[in-house]
């Protein structure tokens, strides 16, 4: 195998293939990198180009844009995709099939980026939580939830939220940006640097690759290799079908074999309820979903998910029924934050029950104890009332009561939030007519 085709010629060849002519005599080199600017890359200001949430293709395309024939940059492309994301190195110098000329090569043009740690929390019940850090200075979470048979990673999606539901705390915050693919999959890269989880020797990649793969494997089994982190949850900050195409993007890298490696049935995207995205969800990354349902009358629902008034009830179950994979096998995920005096009737557990059933939906339901944050305006139902409306549930459907996890550390569902400022009641209720009046000019 050719080991590098980059030369003073590969050079030249780019530039004449760019339509310029080469410039005779010495050059001076560049001293002063300008930022390369590639779609859904943040900049960066030494004008290197981070890699991490690249596909093959692209990664290829940006070898050949910097001098290696076409060939060559498909080869490399190939070679350096494995690496970063299969095996987690975070230096060129580590890919060691990758001829030593031309790692410095790579390192001049290319960085392998992750999101930066600001502080990680353990909780006391296992839990952990880290607040990261964009390059360009945006704060967002994550949390790992450890299981008995099970590690499942939180991953966020945005740097806040477009959406006001009124129980999140992220709904207290304005959507200040989408996170990039390479923010998103950097998440799951930085769990597994932590975990110390990615395969080293040719026997953990056989059976990382088999797990990953192997999807009609039984619940649970992932963790016979040995790993921590078996599932992942899109669930932390953000609305994931508000950022489509980055989210799909992320989670083609973690699917894919020579990526990450996680199978698909690995994987829970939730949503508020954005029903013009879940048939794409379905068709084009193909998912577990989950639903925010939270409440079964629209006054309810109106009040506490405010897309309702742009997604009504019917129209979410119906598109739930028609999401591309459900089956018994393969069930929805129906969430619903117990609050109290608010949804949590023995008449709103009937209702949810005859919803479920009148779209004939391979249903699970998650009744979550609402967790609670500074200011919020909700308390969590009584375990009495938990249990009541649980038994009524479980008749119809199985229905697990979810333990809140990480709450000691704010790490729990609903809890994220960066800017750890408290808003005024007054601030809220500005923040939130903004949000509504946004709302609802989108669905004009
Ligand atoms: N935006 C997406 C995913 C992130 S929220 C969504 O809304 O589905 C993940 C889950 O946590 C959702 O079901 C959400 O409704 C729930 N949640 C939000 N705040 C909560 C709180 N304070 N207590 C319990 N669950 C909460
Ligand atoms: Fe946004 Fe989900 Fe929180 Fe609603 S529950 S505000 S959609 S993050």
């Amino acid at each position: 195998m050719s080991e590098t085709n980059l030369s003073p010629a590969g050079a030249d060849a780019a530039s004449t293939a760019a339509g310029l002519m080469p410039i005779p005599g010495h050059v001076d080199p560049m001293t002063v990198p300008r930022p390369t600017l590639v779609e859904g890359v943040t900049p960066r200001e030494d004008g290197r180009t981070d890699l991490v949430g690249l596909p093959r293709k692209r990664i290829a395309e940006l070898f050949e844009a910097a001098g290696l024939d076409a060939k060559a940059a498909k080869l490399r492309a190939k070679q350096v995709f494995h690496w970063l994301y299969h095996r987690g190195v975070t230096e060129f110098d580590a890919m060691t099939d990758i001829a030593k000329t031309m790692r410095p090569w790579l390192a001049e043009r290319f960085v392998i980026g992750r999101p930066t740690i600001v502080e990680a929390q353990h909780s006391s019940d296992g839990t952990r939580k880290w607040l990261l850090r964009t390059a360009d200075g945006h704060d967002f979470e994550m949390v790992f939830i450890p299981d008995a048979d099970r590690g499942t990673l939180c991953v966020s999606s945005q740097v806040g939220c477009t959406l006001n539901c009124r129980f999140c705390h992220t709904g207290t915050m304005r959507l200040v940006r989408n996170l990039t693919v390479g923010e998103i999959v950097g998440q799951v890269m930085l769990a597994r640097d932590a975990l110390g989880e990615w395969p080293k020797n040719a026997e953990d990649i056989r059976l990382a690759t088999m797990a990953g793969l192997d999807d009609d494997e039984d619940e649970g089994s992932y963790s016979a290799d040995g790993r921590l982190l078996t599932n992942i949850v899109m669930m932390g900050m953000g609305e994931p079908l508000y950022n489509f195409d980055n989210v799909r993007d992320a989670l083609g890298i973690v699917m894919d074999g020579d990526g990450l490696a996680l199978s698909k049935r690995r994987i829970t995207l939730s949503t508020s309820g954005v029903i013009p995205q879940m048939e794409r969800c379905g068709q084009e990354i193909g998912v577990n979903l989950a639903v925010s349902l939270h409440a079964v009358t629209k006054d309810v629902r109106d009040e506490i998910v405010p897309i309702n008034k742009k997604y009504g009830i019917e129209d979410l179950l119906q598109a739930c029924a028609d999401y591309p994979g459900a089956s018994n096998a393969r069930r929805i995920t129906f969430e619903y934050v117990m609050l109290k005096d608010k949804n949590d009737s023995d008449e709103d557990a009937r209702e949810l029950v005859r919803l479920l059933r009148k779209y004939k939906l391979p249903a699970k339901v998650n009744l979550i104890p609402f967790n609670p944050w500074p200011g919020a305006p909700y308390e969590c139902s009584t375990p009495d009332r938990i249990r009541a409306f649980s038994n009524i549930v479980f008749e119809g459907i199985s229905a697990p009561v979810r333990t809140p996890r990480g709450r000691d550390i704010d790490a729990a569902c609903g809890q994220l939030k960066t800017a750890a400022e408290k808003k005024s009641r007054a601030e809220l209720d500005r923040l939130y007519a903004e949000k509504d009046a946004a709302l609802a000019a989108e669905a004009q």
